[in-house]
């Protein structure tokens, strides 16, 4: 079996999902082989630039081994300019590469005017014209190579990400012209996402033979005649397949998962509460054990947490059994996190960094969004946090159902009160997901046309619709000098990702 995790997403740390897979198939004595073809692919793009004729695109292949090198190394994070230098040039070009087939390619995306990842039939037309996709002399070797060596019967892509389906579909459609016996299927979370739309009837047939919602390990052993197992329940990752040092991260990074699901699943228009994800958590002890063997076996400088929600059982399990390397995760604002004991154990277990939803500063927009917390709350453990020297990535909505003009500005007067307790900032404009039982109620129209969008396009009930939202972010809330300073500390293109490298630890033995 081959498993295959399609371009483009950010390259900066192996994926996960897949880690998963190859640890429940490998020991259930399932040979399988990972395949990270989104790194290798942009690598491969960076190695061939294309003939430029402006001065940036020059000087950025001249230097391209050079800022590839730096990107890399630790020491990249003592100038944030230097860091965001090599990043645009290394940016430039592969954008660069793109433009020539018609495709706007970055570090974290993927769009091809001619395909629409919202519209099955451009999928299944990507999968025709594959010799058309940018990334086609690369990945026509090495999958010839790869099949060559291997003879997999099975070939699974892991589509996580809108800017991951185009490729996907152009591989998946040139190892059906050229090897049509070999069986495909599509999982990950995007097709989760697709085979929760009312009324979706698997458009993908006969390039793609199964798509698999939800957790891929059970999934995929049954298809191999393991049918009594529980590796969805199991801990375990798998890195051993991918080029770790390969990453673009000035140190290793190993994604890590605890849990499935998300332990609140309340929060209205989460697609976690309206998919009903069942929440599982992984066995602590085996996490220990886990994260005990990971940091031996491949020294990383960071542990990403990808749950959706750490739950405060975990905390307190991680403060008491430190993985002796530093971590950051996105955790839900509770009680917990303003208590300063606790939060110093936090940063005492090695945790760098914080993302956490804030939302809104405005108590009955967080009401309307049943997130569960008091602006009181929120308030008491930014400082807390602060205090205790763990930055903190905070996630602001704007343009909600129940939020209105003066009701950002509030917002925005608590970013600004706050801003020395905030490290960095994602400002997000509110998708209303299609799935949603409160999309019901409010008068929509599709935000892409297509069979697979997953969001919906809706008249404010108070006129704040999204570009009147997108127009106060630029014309106000982006405008004030401490905010200014935040967003520009925000690493491009790799933005959470990558920024805890850039807060400084005071604990010695991190
Ligand atoms: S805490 Fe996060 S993942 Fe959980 S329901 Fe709320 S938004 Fe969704």
């Amino acid at each position: 079996m081959l498993l295959i995790h399609s371009p483009v997403s950010k390259p900066g740390e192996p994926p996960p999902g897949l880690a998963r897979l190859a640890f429940a198939l490998k020991s259930n004595g399932v040979g399988c082989r990972v395949w990270d073809a989104n790194l290798e692919g942009l690598l491969y793009l960076l190695e061939r630039p294309v003939a430029a004729s402006d001065t940036w695109s020059r000087r950025a292949a001249a230097h391209v081994t050079e800022n590839l090198s730096a990107l890399r190394s630790p020491t990249i994070c003592e100038s944030l300019d230097r860091y965001k230098r090599a990043v645009m040039d290394i940016n430039r070009l592969v954008h660069k590469t793109g433009r020539k087939t018609g495709s706007h390619i970055t570090l974290a995306n993927y769009v091809d005017a001619r395909f629409s990842p919202v519209r099955s039939k451009d999928l299944l037309r990507a999968a025709r014209a594959f010799d058309e996709n940018p990334f086609y002399p690369f990945f026509r070797n090495r999958l010839a190579e790869l099949i060559g060596n291997d003879h997999p019967e099975l070939i699974g892509f892991s589509v996580n990400f809108m800017s991951q389906a185009v490729c996907a579909f152009a591989m998946a459609g040139f190892v059906k012209k050229n090897w049509p016996d070999i069986q495909i299927i599509m999982g990950g979370g995007l097709v989760t996402s697709w085979m929760n739309i009312k009324g979706f009837m698997d458009p993908f047939y006969p390039v793609v033979d199964d798509l698999i919602g939800g957790p891929g390990e059970d999934a995929l052993l049954s298809i191999t005649g393991h049918t009594d197992t529980q590796a969805v329940s199991q801990a375990g990752v798998d890195y051993a397949d991918f080029p770790l040092d390969a990453y673009l991260s000035p140190g290793r990074v190993i994604p890590y998962m605890t849990s499935r699901g998300c332990y609140w699943q309340k929060c209205r228009f989460c697609p976690e509460k309206f998919e009903r994800t069942r929440y599982q958590v992984f066995d602590r002890p085996s996490i220990g054990f886990d994260l005990s063997r990971l940091r031996l076996e491949t020294s990383p400088a960071l542990i990403h947490f990808v749950d959706n929600a750490l739950s405060p059982a975990f905390l307190n399990y991680i403060v008491n059994n430190p993985p002796g390397v530093r971590w950051y995760g996105f955790v839900r604002i509770t009680r917990h996190l303003t208590d300063p004991d606790f939060v110093h154990g936090l940063k005492d277990s090695g945790c760098a960094m914080l993302k956490l939803g804030i939302e809104s500063g405005v108590q009955d927009v967080l009401d309307s969004l049943n997130k569960g917390i008091s602006i009181e709350t929120v308030s008491r453990a930014l400082r807390t946090i602060r205090a205790a020297g763990i930055a903190v990535y905070g996630y602001l909505l704007f343009g909600t159902p129940a939020e209105t003009y003066e009701k950002a500005r509030q917002t925005l007067a608590f970013t600004l009160a706050h801003a020395d307790c905030i490290d960095f900032l994602n400002l997000a404009i509110f998708n209303l997901p299609v799935g949603s039982p409160e999309a019901e109620h409010l008068q929509t129209v599709d935000f892409y046309p297509g069979d697979l969008s997953l969001y919906r396009e809706f008249a404010h009930p108070n006129g704040w619709n999204r570009n009147v939202a997108r127009r106060f972010l630029e014309r106000e809330f982006k405008r004030s000098a401490p905010i200014r300073g935040i967003i520009k500390k925000e690493p491009p293109f790799f933005t959470s990702n990558h920024a805890p490298f850039f807060k400084k630890l005071s604990v010695s033995n991190f």
